[in-house]
């Protein structure tokens, strides 16, 4: 088999702070969320997506929230992770897109910057990269503003 596809889904709940993590950029926010590492719902749900494209299993088996090594963890120690397992499995990201779920923080302004992180990190190009996002039209948790969420899907080819 030449491609392998997998997809991701990952929410937090909004709580204390004043920004959150998305892509691996900081974005000013009046609430931070709640969460062991840093609770950046883009990577995990690309993590995720990358593991079980290669049926590996999922972020919270390969990095336990109980572990107190990931206390705050940057989660592009993650994303490099899940690149590194699949990079020595013989496979490569071809291209990934991630659907980010909130009223607000606004992400446009900065999906290009996450494109840039996520590609450096994963050694691909930019342009296989897309961060998007939208609302929930004040509907459900993500309408209320309550929490953020992130679907991913990625496919790999042959590295
Ligand atoms: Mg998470």
């Amino acid at each position: 088999m030449s491609v392998r596809i997998g997809q991701g889904y990952d929410v937090h709940a909004f709580g204390e702070g004043d920004h959150v993590m998305l892509g691996g950029v900081r974005v000013p926010h009046e609430r931070g969320v709640t969460a062991h590492s840093d609770g950046d719902v883009v990577l995990h749900a690309l993590c995720d997506a990358m593991l079980g494209a290669l049926a590996l299993g999922d972020i919270g088996i390969h990095f336990p929230p109980a572990d107190p090594r990931w206390k705050g963890a940057d989660s592009r120690v993650f994303l490099r992770h899940c690149n590194a397992l699949l990079r020595e499995r013989g496979w490569r990201v071809g291209n990934a897109d991630v659907t980010v779920v909130c009223e607000r923080p606004k992400v446009g302004p900065h999906a290009q910057a996450m494109r840039e992180l996520i590609a450096g990190d994963l050694g691909i190009a930019v342009d296989a990269i897309s961060v998007k996002a939208t609302t929930s039209e004040r509907m459900g948790f993500t309408g209320r503003g309550e929490g953020i969420a992130a679907l991913a899907v990625c496919l790999l080819v042959a590295a």
